[in-house]
């Protein structure tokens, strides 16, 4: 070995691990959540609204996490979480949560027992499974507590409003239920319209009015979600039911966040290969993308598998620079086109959704690209992407 070679190898030998990605995890590709940002979104929409929220944590908290989100929403002093299925509330209490929970779907007569012991608050919306859930009920010990759920125009889950006394009636004259609630659900309430909204919250309130004329009073009030409860004042009520918002999501384009939510959640990869492809050759699946001339292609992590798009146009963040996805997105990864980006070196940090420094891949820019809404790019991250919560850059 000569000089100069050993003299290299030193080099290469005492160089950091990370010259620049500045990598704090050990995965190929993960999702960073900020709590911090959350409990803060949390904060805000409550003053806002002047209300306090049921925290809406369905479907992983729309991708968030939902042990982490709504630990985070007790800690900022949050008593009430909903789901959508007993599976998830029975989720959170084996993680250790003890204020209210609320389903807000359908409920299998048969897991009866289960939510009156673990003390899950049920949506209740038809007769003949009311009658199940009495069955089941009767041989349990406890009350079981229920939310009548009024359909007022979501066309969806609820006892029609014509029916909502007669049904309300008959569910505070059972002694093994607790009527502890009563809601309805918004159709149009992120529509720069408000005809609809406003139609529902009359309905509902000809039932609440009529319950109240008997004597009947379920101590909780609920119909907003994110939108209704920004847009509409009359609709606050007892509870805000959030979900959106708190997660940073603008409900629509009609009705944006005001000032002051941030999204909580960064999508972030490692660039695993840099490479320099001759003129001519064919990139992924089909050889959809030829190159033009020699190019600089890179690898990342990220594929259909993880909720990502197999659709062309996509960009993605290094350096703080959009570069372009080039070829079919396959099931674990897809490759991108690093020619403006001479800089660009093996691991480094690669941002698909959230910012990297002053810029920014919105949920709602990819919702945009995906043909779809926000919520639902945020829903479709698979679970197999580790979720990650490190220190908050807010000071709450
Ligand atoms: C999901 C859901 C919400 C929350 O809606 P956001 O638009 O995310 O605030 C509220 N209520 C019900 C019944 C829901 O299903």
């Amino acid at each position: 070995m000569n000089y100069n070679c050993s003299i290299q190898w030193l080099a290469l030998a005492c160089k950091p691990v990370y010259t620049r990605g500045m990598n704090p995890t050990s995965y190929s590709t993960w999702i960073e959540i900020d709590l911090g940002i959350i409990r803060q979104n949390i904060k805000l929409i409550q003053q806002l609204t002047g209300c306090p929220a049921m925290v809406i944590v369905k479907g992983n908290a729309y991708g968030h996490g939902a042990l982490p989100v709504a630990r985070a929403a007790v800690e900022a002093g949050v008593t009430w979480c909903g789901v959508s299925r007993l599976e998830e509330a029975l989720a959170l209490r084996r993680g250790g949560l003890s204020c209210h929970l609320m389903v807000l779907g359908y409920t299998p007569p048969e897991e009866i027992p289960s939510a009156m012991a673990h003390q899950i608050s049920l949506a209740v919306y038809d007769l003949i499974l009311v009658k199940k859930y009495l069955d089941y009920a009767s041989t349990s010990p406890g009350q079981l507590k229920v939310h009548v759920k009024i359909e007022t125009g979501m066309g969806r889950l609820g006892i029609p409003y014509q029916m909502g006394l007669e049904f309300t009636r008959f569910l505070a004259d059972q002694p093994k239920l607790i009527v502890e609630g009563i809601f309805t659900h918004f159709a149009r309430a992120d529509e720069p319209t408000a005809d609809t909204t406003r139609l529902q919250i009359e309905r509902f309130e000809t039932v609440l009015d009529e319950l109240q004329s008997r004597g009947i009073c379920p101590p909780l009030v609920h119909a907003s979600n994110s939108a209704g409860a920004i847009s509409f004042k009359k609709a606050r009520y007892d509870l805000i039911r959030t979900g959106a918002a708190i997660y940073g999501l603008n409900p629509s384009p009609a009705v944006p966040l005001p000032d002051g939510f941030e999204p909580a959640l960064t999508w972030k990869a490692r660039l695993i290969s840099i490479k320099e492809l001759a003129e001519g050759h064919g990139v992924s699946y089909g050889s959809r993308y030829i190159t033009r001339r020699a190019e600089r292609i890179g690898v990342i992590p990220v594929g259909y598998a993880d909720g990502y798009r197999r659709i062309d146009g996509q960009e993605v963040l290094i350096n703080e620079t959009r570069v372009r996805v080039v070829g079919s997105v396959c099931m674990d990864q897809c490759m991108v086109q690093l020619d403006d980006l001479p800089g660009a070196g093996l691991e480094d940090e690669v941002v698909l959704l959230g910012r990297q420094g002053r810029q920014l891949i919105s949920a709602e820019e990819l919702g945009k690209r995906w043909g779809t809404i926000n919520y639902e790019v945020v829903c479709g991250l698979a679970n197999r992407l580790p979720r990650i919560y490190p220190k908050s850059i807010r000071a709450s």
